[in-house]
């Protein structure tokens, strides 16, 4: 068997459907932006709604690539965390096994590298008797830096799909070969198709694999930022730490710690096991995430609320039940895997593995998706109840978890065979128990 079989662009309605997501999930993320801002936001349900304010203080393209402040910062933010990622202490670990019989080394190391961050956000405020330029400037220049990380993602991405064309510079794979190992989903032959979803599985420089980089640190870390920097704004303004600000900074920080104390879960994930780095993930990892799950804080910021301790105690207690079934699921599966569980009920499959259908696993084939949804809610319902818009998070997350879970279903069908049928058969549920 060719070690990167040709497959067919059937995923998001082939190249036609990626390149109007590629064109139209950039526009919709500004424009969600440009719907909270301090000048500008969005009130009730959509009662104010302006079509012009969408547009209004965006400029023509060409301004945004001379805008060479932002990018020397957000190329020295990228940079840094890079060379974080390489140079700084951590945990070596091995990936999944490749097509050609290998596994890739990655260096597991956000421990070290939040401490950095938060020791060097920690100087900046004794230094600056709390004023942080650097957060008011986030705060201030938010929509443009997002179309900054919009055009640094498109770079990005082109050059990683140039880059998979380059036979191996060091070294041969393991079959012996200069090819690189590509993406069984981006490798159609369709330029368009192949560069939204990543041809090359693991595109690395040196020792920096790009994309386990990327979707952890620039983008989740901003994310932390501009929570922070919204924070920030509103006590700058009043003197005060507004607390449903506090709230919702406290819930998405215990969610981002918990993804860097638990980084190496990610080795064994769809996005990196089995896509490639392409624009999809690229936008997604650098843009999505820090500019559209920031959302509650930034329409906090400009319409704050002061929230009784029932009500944060209320909020609190969605978060903690989410949490507790993302957890725990995801736990059971891992120790299964692990062969530590070997009393719970599973199926046999064909290929030597087990699919566990008992305890967490027996309520839906995805227990782990509905706890992760509820954390999602429980973030929004810390905007309390003044415009739908803040619920965007809610609604985008259950998308994409229906989606990724259709793609998984899928994958599980091609690859288990009759086992994925019985097990569907024993756990009919997909998401939500009982009713999806
Ligand atoms: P899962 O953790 O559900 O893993 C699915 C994989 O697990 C399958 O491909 C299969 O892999 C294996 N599997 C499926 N069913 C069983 C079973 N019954 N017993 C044993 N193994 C099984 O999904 P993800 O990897 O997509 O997500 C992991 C976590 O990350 C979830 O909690 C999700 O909510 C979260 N997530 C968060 C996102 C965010 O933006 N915040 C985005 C995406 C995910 P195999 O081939 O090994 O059998």
């Amino acid at each position: 068997m060719a070690l990167n079989p040709k497959t067919r662009p059937i995923e998001f309605g082939g190249p036609a459907g990626v390149l109007g997501l590629a064109l139209g999930l950039p526009i919709f993320t500004v424009f969600l932006n440009q719907m909270v801002r301090p000048d500008y936001y969005i009130r009730g349900f959509f009662c104010n709604f302006d079509f012009a304010q969408l547009w209004n203080g965006i400029k023509p393209w060409h301004y945004y690539l001379t805008r060479y402040d932002l990018w020397t910062y957000y190329t020295v933010w990228f940079v840094s965390l890079a060379v974080m990622s390489v140079i700084l202490p951590g945990k070596h670990m091995q990936g999944l096994p490749l097509r050609d019989g290998t596994k890739l080394p990655y260096k597991i190391n956000g421990i070290a590298i939040s401490s950095a961050l938060a020791l060097v956000l920690s100087a900046r405020w004794t230094l600056t008797g709390g004023q942080m330029p650097e957060l008011q400037f986030l705060y201030d220049n938010h929509t443009d830096i997002c179309i900054i990380t919009i055009l640094f993602s498109l770079v990005l991405s082109i050059l990683c799909y140039l880059a998979s064309f380059v036979p191996l510079l060091r070294g041969n794979n393991g079959v012996g070969t200069r090819e690189r190992i590509l993406a069984a989903p981006g490798h159609t032959g369709n330029c368009i198709y192949d560069w939204f979803l990543g041809r090359e599985l693991n595109p690395r420089l040196g020792p920096l694999d790009v994309k386990l980089f990327c979707e952890l640190r620039p983008g989740m870390l901003l994310w932390l930022l501009i929570n922070l920097s919204c924070l920030h704004h509103v006590y700058l303004q009043t003197g005060q730490f507004n607390n449903s600000l506090i709230l919702v900074n406290f819930l998405q920080g215990l969610y981002i710690l918990d993804g860097v104390l638990n980084e190496e879960g990610v080795l064994s994930m769809m996005d990196i096991a089995t896509d490639g780095f392409g624009f999809m993930l690229a936008f997604g990892d650098l843009t999505l995430v820090p500019f559209t799950y920031s959302l509650q804080c930034r329409y906090l910021s400009v319409s704050p609320l002061v929230f009784s301790p029932y009500h944060i105690a209320a909020i609190i207690a969605v978060m903690t039940l989410g949490f507790y079934i993302f957890k725990a699921s995801n736990h059971e599966k891992a120790m299964f895997r692990a062969g530590k569980l070997p009393h719970l009920k599973s199926i046999k499959t064909a290929t030597g593995t087990s699919l566990l259908c008992d305890s967490w696993w027996s309520l839906s084939q995805h227990t782990n998706y509905f706890g992760d949804w509820l954390v999602s809610l429980s973030w929004c319902l810390a905007t309390g109840f003044q415009t739908p818009l803040t619920y965007y998070y809610s609604a985008y997350f259950a998308t994409l978890l229906l989606h990724r879970q259709q793609r998984d279903s899928h994958k599980c069908r091609s690859k288990y065979g009759a086992s994925w049928q019985e097990y569907e058969s024993k756990v009919p549920y997909k998401i939500v128990p009982y009713v999806y």
